[in-house]
């Protein structure tokens, strides 16, 4: 992908994909370097400038909540160093910002938890009375809490594709029902622990979503990043308001800027991120780190 281009490449290893934010290598048949760059999309377009610290903070953060939810549900971590798998040259592009995982088949299917009615979630229930299938009381603001969180999956799509909500009936249909309802149980349970958590630091995580995939013997484990600002909503509680969808807590000022690029349609290429921007940025990234661990990056 072109646009991906304003991160450098490791040379010693294949490059197997290249998403919006990570470079994903082989290692041996058996294993996986995830590499997370800097880069920041918004509107579904990468910016041309990076944003300083962003792949350290959403690595360092998955990296915590693996740790601290691993009694959940087994992880793809090895637990090896990623610069023990790369050429000398290379380890200043990898430390601090990589994962070294076991390659697992992919479960098909976005595991999305919300414990607040907002964004594609909240459309839904405007237009059906329900998200995913689950019925859903009448009146809920936008925003709102809900009751007790609920499972809403989605069908994980071809790249470029968006994903599909389904309900956990066509889960079922598509992967089994033991494992639909291991996995239900699991990611409800992720959030759960997570969201307490979070919010003993002010932080509200509104919604997430997790990926799972099979080991060699068929064991589901926990894989991908996870919650980190790109894979679930973070809201400051002291923003917190029914009823109005609070803005981006990591993206809100490269968003707010692009608004007022009149210019812009919104394709590539993006306009040039000013300085300001750039740095308001990066240390939203950094507050979110250091709120929710209590620890500097
Ligand atoms: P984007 O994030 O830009 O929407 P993406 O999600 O396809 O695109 P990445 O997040 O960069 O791209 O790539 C990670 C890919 O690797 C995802 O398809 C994810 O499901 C998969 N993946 C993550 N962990 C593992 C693992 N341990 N084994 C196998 N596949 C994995
Ligand atoms: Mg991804």
């Amino acid at each position: 992908m072109s646009s991906a281009s304003n991160s450098p490449r490791l040379h010693s290893l294949p490059l197997l994909g290249s998403g919006k934010v990570r470079d994903n290598y082989a290692v041996g048949d058996d294993r996986l370097l995830m590499v997370t760059s800097d880069r920041l999309s918004a509107f579904d377009v990468i910016m041309a400038e990076p944003i300083p610290d962003k792949g350290r903070v959403l690595n360092t953060l998955a990296l915590f909540w693996f740790d601290r939810l691993k009694h959940v549900v087994p992880n793809h971590l090895t637990g090896e160093a990623p610069e023990s798998v790369v050429q000398p040259d290379e380890v200043p592009l990898v430390a601090g910002r990589s994962m070294l995982v076991r390659r697992l088949k992919p479960v098909l299917i976005e595991a999305v938890v919300r414990g607040y009615l907002v964004g594609s979630g909240y459309k839904e229930y405007l237009a059906q009375g329900s998200v995913s299938g689950i019925a859903l009381p009448p009146g809920i603001a936008q925003a709102e809490q809900l009751d007790a969180p609920i499972f809403t999956p989605a069908a994980k799509a071809d790249l470029g594709q968006h994903d599909e909500n389904i309900s956990f009936d066509e889960m079922v249909t598509r992967i089994g029902p033991d494992l639909a309802e291991q996995i239900r149980a699991v990611s409800l349970q992720l959030y759960r622990e997570a969201s307490e958590y979070a919010a003993t630091r002010g932080i509200i995580i509104a919604d997430t979503k997790f990926e799972f995939g099979l080991d060699d013997n068929d064991q589901l484990v926990l894989m991908d990043e996870i919650l980190t600002p790109d894979s679930s909503r973070f809201w400051p509680v002291d923003q917190y308001r029914p009823g109005i969808s609070p803005p981006s807590f990591d993206k809100q000022f490269v968003r707010d800027y692009l608004d007022t690029v009149k210019t812009w349609n919104r394709e590539p290429p993006p306009p040039p991120l000013p300085m300001t921007v750039i740095e308001a940025t990066s240390n939203r990234y950094r507050e979110a780190y250091e709120r929710l661990t209590g620890q500097s990056l």
